[in-house]
């Protein structure tokens, strides 16, 4: 009879340790799961006060990682957000609430419900807020409103020319001269609007990766880099710049993005240089490494100024160019594009009043 009591005394602490660690294993489960997703997570009671949050919570808001108990108005100040949020929670709706900023960084805020058949096993949870990073989105979304804005702005201004050309154009007492001069500044403007789309199209090929397995050609950069010099001498000359190469260097890639890469570097050397300046080309290689630097004697970049001349657009002075050059802000862009999809790397060193040198390596 005893043996019978013992047995299943055994029998119900057996059981009982078993849901214990059942429990055990959920409570980890979903601990290690709540700690290992990259959303921060905060779970709220109907007074909006913290009663779980995960490590993401503490790093995105910088607190301690304990805030059991503080009202969510003291992580998100944001007014519309917070409003939002608290609109959602009496009404019993899922929502995302909108987006917070943090230390320069982007959230967006998302608002889960507990319903009313779960309330009582979440033990007063109420509603949980989900916090995302979307900074990435975020910036990627204002580089592309920014990049509407200049592009526009760009194409407008040589547009603006040819509209007023063409006006006078019609003006019937205008001498041949000055007719010829109107149609002379259309043609101007108009090619200005061509190489700018030009440049826009190549960033967008690039953008959409189109060239990405065309990596395959040996390229010979001593070739291309004169064919480069050969094509821009008529320009080079009218400010009396003298250009040269040396070396010999030959990359695995695409022929029209290593000549692009190369033209639009001398450009810019030839454009901000000086009377009587210089731009030498040297190629050299190794077995790791495969190097183009462009090297003027020109006006030099301020220092400020370097790591951003190869945003969109980005300037330093438009009034530095002395040639017929164009200026638009891309043409940097597009080198930095072709140079990080081949996984290279661009240097640039400079000095104000002496020159510049960018510098490409390639690895093998
Ligand atoms: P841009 O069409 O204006 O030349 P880039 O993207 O090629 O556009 O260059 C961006 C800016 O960087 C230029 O407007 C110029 O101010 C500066 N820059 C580029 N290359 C040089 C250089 N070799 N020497 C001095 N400044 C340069």
């Amino acid at each position: 009879e005893i043996n019978k009591i013992v047995d299943n005394i055994n029998a119900a602490a057996s059981k009982i340790s078993n849901t214990l660690s059942d429990l055990r294993y959920e409570q980890n489960k979903t601990k290690f799961i709540i700690e290992n997703v990259a959303q921060g997570i905060i779970a709220l009671s109907g007074q909006n006060r913290v009663l779980v949050s995960n490590d993401v919570i503490a790093e995105i808001f910088e607190t301690r990682a304990n805030i059991v108990g503080i009202p969510i108005d003291y992580l998100i100040k944001d007014e519309k957000v917070l409003g939002e949020i608290k609109r959602a929670v009496g009404a019993g709706e899922n929502v995302t609430a909108g987006e917070i900023s943090v230390a320069d960084k982007y959230y967006r805020v998302d608002c889960r419900i507990v319903g009313d058949e779960m309330f009582e096993e979440f033990k007063d949870i109420k509603y949980f807020l989900l916090i995302t990073d979307v900074t990435s989105e975020a910036n990627l979304a204002k580089m592309r409103s920014e990049f509407f804005f200049n592009a526009s702005h760009e194409l407008k201004s040589p547009l603006t020319a040819i509209m007023g050309f063409s006006e006078l154009m019609m003006t019937p007492e205008l001498s041949e001269e000055n007719r010829a001069q109107c149609a002379k500044d259309i043609h101007e403007s108009s090619k200005r609007m061509a190489t700018l789309i030009e440049k826009m199209i190549t960033l967008g090929k690039l953008d959409s990766a189109q060239y990405a397995e065309k990596k395959t050609e040996d390229v010979d950069l001593r070739k291309i880099s004169e064919e480069v010099i050969k094509r821009l001498k008529v320009i080079a000359d009218s400010i009396n710049v003298t250009m040269s190469c040396e070396g010999e260097a030959t990359v695995k890639g695409d022929p029209n993005q290593m000549y692009t890469l190369i033209s639009n570097l001398v450009s810019n050397a030839i454009k901000y240089n000086k009377e009587n300046g210089t731009v030498l080309v040297t190629l050299s290689q190794t077995d790791d490494t495969v190097k183009i630097s462009v090297k003027d004697s020109g006006v030099g970049i301020p220092k400020k100024d370097i790591p951003r001349i190869c945003e969109r657009f980005y300037r330093v002075d438009s009034s530095h160019s002395k040639t017929s050059l164009d200026s638009n802000g891309l043409g940097l862009a597009i080198v930095k594009q072709i140079v990080d999809d081949y996984g290279a790397e661009l240097k640039i060193d400079s000095t104000t009043g002496v020159g510049s040198t960018f510098t490409i390596i390639f690895k093998r």
